[in-house]
């Protein structure tokens, strides 16, 4: 039998929660983000389960050549762009999109011979100073793209620092919104300005907000980029990650569980050992009292997370045994509920879940 830890990839939630992403955005365009393997899904399930996408980004250059061969035929987007000149010919041979984002990426341009035409996605920064032109500077940058014969369309995009968060009180979305605006103002192209968090605040930016093409990623594996939970934003989760209680401890008042003796019991208890470790991509540092599932019973994390086991508190399941079924997150036990005890975000989470951890679908 294998080690019993599992990750379920469920499809038709995948399907459902880029319907939502359609529903808050229904006049845009929609990327289907799924790089860093599709957040730990899996780039080929991704690929399915987003069918439905307009088109799918990512960061990777070799899953994008992947995606091809996996047979998308839709446009394929690379959110960072290229990282030197020979990128240009893999993009030109594969059909890939890119972010030009600095002058060294236009200089490459310049200089290269390419068998077609791209089609990049030209990159404001806002005020998140990570990538991408200052307003003022845009225009220009613009210019010297279109007057190249290996440019095709040209899309204008930024990205929000804090979407998630209206009133933001250093850089609050409207203003990014408005910078945008202004280093865009009379230039031809369309707009690709929303993350996921952009995505679900669609209806409150309204009377600001146009987008062309939006790029939902989190929201579409169910988990939330902040503000709501992923329920309340109408967002099934899309990866469970279960396992099995393998080993039962009767413990007594001052005992010890665990690598640094951290949990001591008040009294008599049973600890129930899960075949789940950091090495299978669970946080190491989830504190005591992390939530998780046995049984389909709510309980809780005790002592430290060790690289292939956990061990949680059997108090509220006495009916517990080995082989109870275990929920780490997924159905049952929201991705970012675990996160946040954590003291990290859903992506990570799902960013990290270990090669050796068995994915199946359902
Ligand atoms: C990752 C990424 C996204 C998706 O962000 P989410 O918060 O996961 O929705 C959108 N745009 C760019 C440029 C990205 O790198």
């Amino acid at each position: 039998m294998p080690r019993p830890i599992v990750a379920t990839i469920h499809l038709e939630s995948m399907q459902h929660n880029l319907a939502r992403a359609r529903q808050c955005t229904p006049h845009a365009k929609a990327w289907g983000v799924v790089k860093a393997n599709g957040y730990g899904h899996g780039l080929e399930r991704a690929m399915r389960g987003f069918a439905a996408a307009d088109g799918l980004a990512l960061i990777e250059f070799d899953n994008a050549v992947r995606l091809r061969e996996l047979g998308w035929t839709k446009p394929i987007m690379l959110l960072e762009g290229f990282f030197d000149a020979s990128d240009l010919q893999t993009m030109a041979q594969y059909d890939l999109n890119g972010a030009v984002h600095c002058d060294e990426q236009i200089a490459w341009l310049e200089a290269a011979r390419l068998p077609r035409k791209l089609n990049l996605h030209l990159k404001m920064n806002t005020g998140m100073n990570r990538l991408g032109f200052k307003p003022e500077a845009f225009a220009a940058a613009h210019a010297r793209l279109r007057a190249l014969d290996c440019v095709g369309e040209i899309t204008m995009m930024t990205h929000f620092a804090n979407a998630d968060e209206l009133a933001h009180p250093g850089l609050p979305i409207r203003e990014q919104i408005r910078r945008f605006q202004l280093g865009t103002a009379g230039l031809p192209g369309a707009r690709s300005l929303s993350n996921s968090a952009g995505v679900l605040q669609a209806g409150e930016l309204a009377d600001v907000l146009a987008n062309d093409w939006v790029r939902p990623g989190i929201m579409l594996y169910g988990g939330t980029p902040g503000g709501k939970s992923a329920a309340e934003f109408g967002l099934q989760p899309t990866m469970t990650l279960s396992s099995e209680i393998i080993g039962i401890q009767d413990i007594q008042a001052g005992d010890m569980v665990g690598y640094g003796s951290r949990f001591r019991a008040d009294g008599p208890m049973r600890v129930g050992v899960v075949a789940c470790g950091y090495a299978d991509g669970y946080p190491r540092h989830a504190p005591l009292g992390t939530p998780v599932l046995v049984d389909g019973v709510r309980t809780r994390l005790v002592g430290r997370v060790s690289m292939d086991m956990l061990t949680v508190d059997l108090t509220p399941v006495p009916q517990a045994r080995v082989g109870s079924a275990v929920t780490l997150w997924g159905k049952g036990m929201p991705i970012d509920e675990v996160a946040e005890a954590a003291g990290t975000i859903g992506y990570e989470l799902m960013c990290a879940l270990a090669p050796r951890v068995r994915v199946i679908e359902g």
